[in-house]
C-alpha cells in the first residue's frame, strides 16, 4: 500500500499528505513511484519465461514524466492518438517500442506513425491497412503492421469498457479478418507482422483472456500467416473496494507461455490500469458540509471534471480523510463535487470519520482514468499532478492556469 497512517495522519510512501498540499492548491493527484515501479515489476515477473514487450497503455495516464520513468524499467508504449504518440516519444521511448492502436486513426495520425517507423500499427479495418499502404508507397517504404481482431468474447467487465464483443466497433471480425489475410497481397507497402487483442478493461477473471488464447491458437492457423508478434492487449484490473476479487495473472501467464510455444513468436502486453492505477491518489478540500434532510453533503472542489470514472462508469473509489478523527461525523454522508451536474457525486457513505470544512480527503485508487479523463468542463482548470519518489515531491504537471482556458 503507498497510503499509509502514522497515527492519525495519511502518508503517500514516507511523505505526509498534509505536507504536500501546504504548497498545492487542492485538488491536485499525486502518485506514487514505488507502486508503480512495483507493479511494473510485478508484472514483468509474472511473465519473465514469456518475455513479452511490455507497451505502457499511455491512456491510462499519460504523464510524460511517468511514462519517461516507465521507459526506463524497460517499458514500450501502446498509444491511441498523435498526442500520446509524441507524448511517448518526447518521454524518450524508442519507436520500435510503440504500438499505435484505435479504431481512427486519421490520414495525418499515420503520416506521422509511417513517418517514426513505429514497431506496429495496429490496424482495424481494411481501410485504415488501405490508407498506410498509400501513404508508404509515397514515401517508398514497408511498414509493419498488426491486425485487431475482435474474437467475439465478453471479458464480463462493465459494459462500457468491453471491447471484445462481437457488436463492438474494435477490431476485425474473424471472417473479414480471414479473409483481408487472403488479399492483403496485393497491398505491397505494408508487412502484416502482428495480431492483436484487446477485449476490455478492469477484468478479473482468467477465463474471457483464455477464450481469447484459443481463438487468437485457430485463426493464426488458418490464415497461415507466420505473425512475429501476438500482441494481447492489456485489461487486467486492480481490486477497488476491499472484497473484490484480484485476477490469476500467474495461471494466465502459464497459458500464455504454452500458447507462445505453439505459434514461436513475440508476445507484447499493453497493461494500463494495472500499473498505475492503485499508485494514484486525489487530494481533495471539503468546501462546505450541508445537511439536507437526514443526509450530510460534503461538498468537496474535486469535482467530475478532475476525475469522471464514478459518472461515467458509475466506478466506486473509496474516499479517505487525511487527517483521521476518533469522533464521527454522525449520519448518512454523501461527497459531492461542485460541478452542475447529478452525476458529479462520487460515494455515499453510512457514516464517516468527522470532517470539518477545509479538511483534505482522498480518493483513492485513481491512477489509471483519472487525470487523462479530466476535462475543462464548468471552465475549470485542469488539477496538477505529483509524483513522490525516494522521500521527494516532484510537480510533473503543474496546475492549469485559468487564464489560459479563457
Ligand atoms: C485502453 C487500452 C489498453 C489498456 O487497458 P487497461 O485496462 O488499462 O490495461 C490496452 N490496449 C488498448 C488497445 C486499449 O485501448
Amino acid at each position: 500500500m503507498s497510503l499509509i497512517y502514522k497515527g492519525q495522519n495519511l502518508f503517500i510512501d514516507n511523505t505526509s499528505i498534509k505536507s504536500i498540499a501546504k504548497n498545492n492548491i487542492t485538488p491536485f493527484y499525486v502518485y506514487s513511484y514505488k507502486k508503480i515501479r512495483n507493479n511494473f515489476q510485478t508484472f514483468s515477473n509474472f511473465f519473465k519465461r514469456v518475455e513479452p514487450l511490455i507497451c505502457f497503455s499511455v491512456k491510462s495516464n499519460s504523464n510524460i514524466s511517468l511514462i519517461s520513468e516507465l521507459g526506463k524499467l524497460g517499458s514500450g508504449a501502446d498509444v491511441v492518438s498523435e498526442g500520446e504518440l509524441l507524448k511517448a516519444l518526447k518521454a524518450k521511448i524508442k519507436p520500435n517500442k510503440i504500438v499505435f492502436s484505435g479504431v481512427g486513426k486519421t490520414e495525418n495520425e499515420l503520416k506521422l506513425a509511417v513517418k517514426k517507423r513505429l514497431l506496429l500499427i495496429n490496424i482495424e479495418s481494411e481501410s485504415e491497412a488501405k490508407l498506410i499502404d498509400k501513404i508508404s508507397k509515397k514515401i517508398n517504404r514497408v511498414t509493419p503492421i498488426g491486425i485487431r481482431i475482435n474474437p467475439g468474447v465478453d471479458a464480463n467487465t462493465h459494459s462500457k469498457i468491453s471491447t471484445g464483443r462481437v457488436d463492438s466497433k474494435f477490431g476485425l471480425p474473424i471472417s473479414n479478418f480471414l479473409r483481408f489475410c487472403k488479399s492483403a497481397k496485393k497491398f505491397k507497402n505494408i508487412k502484416i507482422k502482428g495480431i492483436s487483442v484487446h477485449i476490455g478493461s478492469q477484468i478479473t477473471s482468467v477465463e474471457p483472456y483464455r477464450k481469447t488464447l484459443n481463438i487468437l491458437y485457430k485463426i493464426i492457423k488458418s490464415s497461415k500467416i507466420n505473425f512475429e508478434y501476438v500482441d494481447l492487449g492489456g485489461g487486467f484490473g486492480i481490486p477497488y473496494q476491499n472484497k473484490e476479487k484480484k485476477i490469476d495473472i500467474g495461471n494466465y501467464s502459464k497459458l500464455v507461455k504454452k500458447f507462445q510455444k505453439k505459434i514461436d513468436c513475440k508476445i507484447i502486453f499493453e497493461p494500463g490500469r494495472f500499473i498505475v492505477g492503485n499508485a494514484g491518489t486525489l487530494i481533495s478540500k471539503v468546501i462546505f458540509i450541508k445537511k439536507n434532510g437526514k443526509k450530510y453533503f460534503v461538498i468537496i472542489d474535486a469535482g467530475m471534471n478532475d476525475f469522471m470514472r464514478p459518472a461515467l462508469y458509475n466506478a466506486r473509489h473509496n474516499i479517505i480523510p487525511v487527517l483521521k478523527s476518533k469522533k464521527k461525523i454522525g449520519g448518512k454522508v454523501e461527497f459531492v463535487g461542485p460541478i452542475c451536474e447529478s452525476t458529479d457525486t462520487f460515494l455515499k457513505y453510512g457514516n464517516f470519520s468527522f470532517l470539518d470544512e477545509n479538511d483534505l480527503i482522498a480518493i483513492t485508487n485513481v491512477g489509471a482514468y483519472g487525470s487523462t479523463l479530466s476535462s475543462n468542463y464548468n471552465t475549470k482548470p485542469l488539477a496538477s499532478e505529483i509524483v513522490v519518489k525516494n522521500g521527494k515531491v516532484k510537480i510533473v504537471r503543474k496546475r492549469q492556469k485559468i487564464s489560459e482556458i479563457i
